[in-house]
């Protein structure tokens, strides 16, 4: 089996700012390529993650996988990457997305159909607005014409402008995501406000690592509070049982896929909600995800949205749906 890969440069259309970092105006994805297959790396450094450890991790992969032959069961190939080099959630979901999609296109399936989803309970994603002046997020809420539920990045001095100026503008359902700013009372009283201004879930309101944190606000919020950057993989989900209303599950925290499943059932198992997310990343991350998205509550696939340079072309957005294709594998296709 050979694995190959490349490094993508992503230009982002507005310089992106959240609550926990600086502004960016390019992305380094890494794509990496198993036969007709290609997954997406988009390493974070929050997770620990670059575009150089996901070159590294992916040259070991290729180096345990080099015997294999390339109709080899995706299981049994992770198997040899989990021994031979661990971590590297990105680096790994990009190399299993890859063999997933390389098996779906040998049997001309859609991954959708092998993961049981169904197209049409897709439900809408949303379309992210990053930190900005109220005025900017106004302009870009605007601009989010074609989309029906905004996700808006708070944690500023200015939240409530920011709300007040969109809500000048707007009666879109609105998420927010505060990725980790606030104490637990702030974001108590966060809660409060923003439910008075038609808000509907609130994202990662706390520390990461604050799980008592995050069920005194669950406690007392009027509205729902969804885990990010507390939830990687399968192993976190128990803990957050009880602790908040669902979990955010992307590839390039979970590592893969299979993992990603594993995660929603489990989810289900405790009575969570589920949010599939994404870094900001070219369509072949996005439309591998894409195909476990109907499986799930709220989708928020919108990272290729923010990119004005998208080397690849995936499920095509109607109505603010992902619109699910027959097309084999996960449906992406060189632009
Ligand atoms: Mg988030």
């Amino acid at each position: 089996m050979k694995i190959e890969h490349d490094v993508v440069t992503l230009r982002l259309t507005h310089p992106f700012r959240i609550a926990r970092t600086g502004a960016d105006d390019v992305r380094q994805v890494v794509h990496v390529r198993v036969g007709d297959g290609i997954g997406e790396a988009a390493p974070h450094p929050y997770y620990g993650e670059s575009v150089d450890t996901v070159r590294v991790a992916v040259d070991r992969y290729a180096a345990a996988l080099r015997d294999l032959p390339d109709d080899a069961p995706v299981e049994r190939a992770m198997r040899l990457v989990d021994a031979s080099f661990g971590g590297n959630a990105s680096a790994r979901a990009a190399l299993e997305s890859a063999l997933w999609d390389a098996m779906a296109r040998r049997y001309a399936a859609p991954l959708w159909r092998l993961w049981g989803a169904d197209p049409a309970e897709m439900p809408p994603t949303s379309f992210t607005i990053g930190i900005g002046s109220p005025e900017e997020m106004q302009r870009k809420a605007t601009e989010a014409a074609d989309y029906s539920i905004l996700k808006v990045k708070l944690g500023t001095p200015r939240d409530r402008d920011i709300i007040a100026a969109l809500r000048d503008v707007t009666d879109k359902p609105v998420r927010v995501d505060a990725n980790t700013a606030w104490t637990p009372k702030e974001a108590v009283r966060a809660c409060e406000w923003l439910a008075d201004s038609g808000v509907e879930l609130v994202e990662q309101p706390v520390k990461a690592a604050d799980l008592d944190g995050m069920r005194f606000v669950r406690e007392r919020s009027p509205l729902p509070i969804i885990a990010d950057e507390s939830v990687r993989t399968a192993a976190d989900v128990t803990q957050l049982a009880g602790r908040v209303d669902g979990i955010n599950i992307k590839l390039a925290k979970c590592g893969g896929p299979t993992e990603a499943l594993s995660m929603i059932r489990l989810a289900r198992v405790h009575g969570l909600q589920v949010m599939v997310g994404c870094m900001i990343e070219s369509s072949v991350g996005i439309a591998t995800m894409a195909q476990l998205a109907p499986l799930v509550d709220y989708v928020d696939l919108d990272g290729n949205l923010l990119i004005d340079n998208d080397p690849y072309r995936g499920p095509p957005i109607a109505d603010g749906v992902l619109a699910l294709q027959d097309a084999p594998g996960n449906g992406c296709s060189a632009v």
